[in-house]
């Protein structure tokens, strides 16, 4: 299956669980959940991409995590977290494995080997928030964006991306305006392209120069943690 976490369960494990894992297809921008609502679902990205969003009272969002094939959403819950503590919105439209939540609490009960894996796997989402909250006191807007557009190429395995400025904005926790300036910046370099709420990325390698370390960060932690991410899937 074309879920890192997936294809790293145990046969045992996947035994466990392949009559509860049910296909089924997202579109851009749907809400999975809301924070401090009850999930009843987990699902295993295996095409869409997931922002873990934190909502204010003024209407504002930033994202805290971004998760795609490389990971699973809404384990924390079925680890006994009961509630969310951020929105769940798909990011890119796309497919996913979905998994009822108390047969994923089962399996993890009985198995030793999934429960270290699902809580690894948590642990991995917990640096991104983390390296977010960092991220977004020291570095900069062009620095930030290129760290989010590397992530965001990995886990849809796409140089073509299909956000607005304005989205762009929401999950960075910036003004539209700044980000306007920096995508200008950047197609100037030849970073990428930009037109009508479409993103190319021209040069991945020169992106990565003027991302901030926290790309680097998240994803040698994610490595430490879980492995390499089985790139022939
Ligand atoms: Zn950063």
């Amino acid at each position: 299956m074309n879920n890192q976490m997936l294809s790293l369960f145990s046969p045992s494990d996947s035994k466990l669980l392949t009559p509860y894992l049910k296909p089924a297809k997202f579109e851009q921008h749907h809400v999975l959940f809301e924070a401090d609502q009850q999930i009843r679902h987990v699902y295993f990205p295996t095409g869409a991409v997931v922002s873990l969003v934190i909502t204010l009272s003024t209407g504002e969002t930033v994202e805290a995590a971004m998760v795609g094939s490389d990971g699973v959403v809404g384990a924390s819950a079925a680890l006994d977290g009961k509630v969310s503590l951020s929105r769940g919105i798909i990011q890119l439209g796309g497919d996913m494995i979905v998994c009822d939540i108390e047969a994923v609490k089962r399996a993890a009960l009985q198995s030793p080997e999934l429960l270290s894996l699902l809580i690894r796997h948590e642990q991995t989402v917990y640096a991104q928030a983390q390296q977010s909250a960092a991220c977004f006191a020291t570095h900069q807007v062009e620095a930030r964006l290129c760290r989010w557009l590397l992530r965001a190429r990995d886990l849809s395995e796409s140089d073509n991306l299909p956000f607005t400025q304005e989205y762009l904005a929401e999950m960075l926790g910036v003004r539209r305006t700044s980000v306007t300036a920096v995508a200008q910046t950047l197609q100037e370099a030849g970073l990428i392209k930009y037109a009508r709420g479409k993103i190319q990325i021209m040069n991945a390698k020169e992106l990565q120069e003027s991302a901030c370390e926290c790309y680097g960060s998240v994803k040698s932690l994610y490595q430490r943690l879980i492995g390499p991410i089985v790139q022939d899937k």
